[in-house]
């Protein structure tokens, strides 16, 4: 959609990427580490002052000590930590419990890993999950749970009640978790984020993953991380090593010294707010109905109201006739030929919402 939006000269609300800047104070931190020389390989688990950043930030929000040199590896974004821990984990005839909408690259991975991913579908208003249909889909064959909150592209956040379910499932079960937290800053109505972290049972059978590139704006720096126990660390450093060795230096460098001032990540969730309710205000007098959004930069908008078009036939429509790029939330699902919502992406600066909500209002 990003380049059908680039082709058509559209407002692209498709992708999910800041159309702000970095922080100046964040880039002279990374410059300052290229000038200091930090610009040959980092370690394979990444720059030890970033672990130990990653680590306080962990004890300070969360309540929980991990181990920055056994328990958290800096990887090359969200992507690149999701890959090496499905395949750490899952192996031939492996089920793996996810849920559609899904981000796209946990079913190709666990397929390439030859394993099978049992997709259980969130059903609109809400998207949340049916512990009870979880619960009916294990078999001896189950190893692993996928989970994902704040969730893209639903805007649902997980509560303690799913987290507690959640826990009494795997221990039951014997499963792991992985949990896909890159949100985990960008959340809403003063709601706590639920990370796995908080929960030494899931913990134990858990890896935990998260971005820089949604935390600081930097989407193109490609920069994450795993937490994950010792033991299960150990198999996740494995991948990591022959996948990429180890993510580029500076980058590291600047982050472990940004993160000092917790001021660059704690006034995230009023930073997003502001601009979900801005762009929601902006469209009031619109067509289009919002879906409701407690975390991510996403939000999900029916349009029954102007069209019938499947929700691909409606976004590229949208693109080519009006100039204005979503995404149809149809390609998160195994078969989601029945669904007919679009997402928008509002980490936008004020002037592309608007430019925005004018074409929308419009439609
Ligand atoms: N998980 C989810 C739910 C995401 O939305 C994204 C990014 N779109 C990622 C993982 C990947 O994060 P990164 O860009 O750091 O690879």
């Amino acid at each position: 959609m990003s380049k059908m939006a680039t082709d058509h000269n559209a407002v692209n609300l498709s992708q999910g990427f800041p159309d702000f800047p970095v922080s100046a104070d964040l880039i002279d931190l990374v410059y300052e580490g290229m000038q200091k020389g930090m610009n040959q390989y980092a370690p394979m688990p990444g720059l030890l002052s970033l672990r130990e950043a990653i680590s306080h930030k962990i004890e300070h929000i969360y309540s929980t000590e991990t181990n920055p040199d056994s328990e958290i590896t800096i990887t090359a974004g969200g992507t690149q930590a999701l890959f090496a821990a499905i395949t750490a984990l899952v192996h031939e005839g492996d089920e793996v419990i996810m849920f559609d909408p899904a981000y796209d690259s946990y079913d190709p991975t666990i397929k390439l890993n030859k394993g099978i991913p049992i997709h259980l579908e969130l059903k609109a208003p809400l998207f949340g999950i049916n512990w009870q249909e979880v619960e009916n889909s294990i078999t001896p064959k189950t190893k692993l749970i996928i989970i994902n909150s704040p969730y893209n592209p639903t805007g649902a956040v997980l509560g303690k009640s799913d987290l507690e379910k959640l826990e009494q499932i795997i221990t039951k079960h014997n499963l792991y978790v992985i949990s896909d937290e890159v949100y985990e800053h960008i959340i809403f109505e003063d709601k706590p984020h639920e990370s796995i972290l908080k929960y030494p049972a899931i913990y134990k059978r858990g890896i935990a993953i998260f971005s820089f590139g949604k935390t600081f704006h930097a989407t193109g720096w490609k920069t994450g991380y795993m937490v994950a126990p010792e033991e299960i660390t150990k198999e996740l450093r494995k991948m990591h090593q022959f996948n990429v060795f180890c993510t580029n230096t500076p980058v590291q460098y600047g982050i472990a010294k940004f993160m000092d001032n917790e001021e660059n990540y704690l006034p995230l969730p009023q930073f997003y707010q502001e601009r979900r309710d801005t762009f929601a205000q902006l469209l009031s007098t619109s067509r289009f109905e919002a879906h409701n959004c407690y975390g991510t930069y996403f939000q999900l908008f029916s349009y029954d109201k102007i069209s019938n078009k499947s929700d691909t036939e409606m976004a590229e429509w949208m693109t080519k006739k009006h100039g204005i790029a979503t995404i149809p939330t149809s390609v998160f699902y195994e078969n989601g030929a029945h669904v007919n919502y679009l997402r928008m992406c509002f980490a936008k600066s004020n002037e592309t919402l608007e430019k925005a909500a004018e074409i929308l209002c419009k439609i």
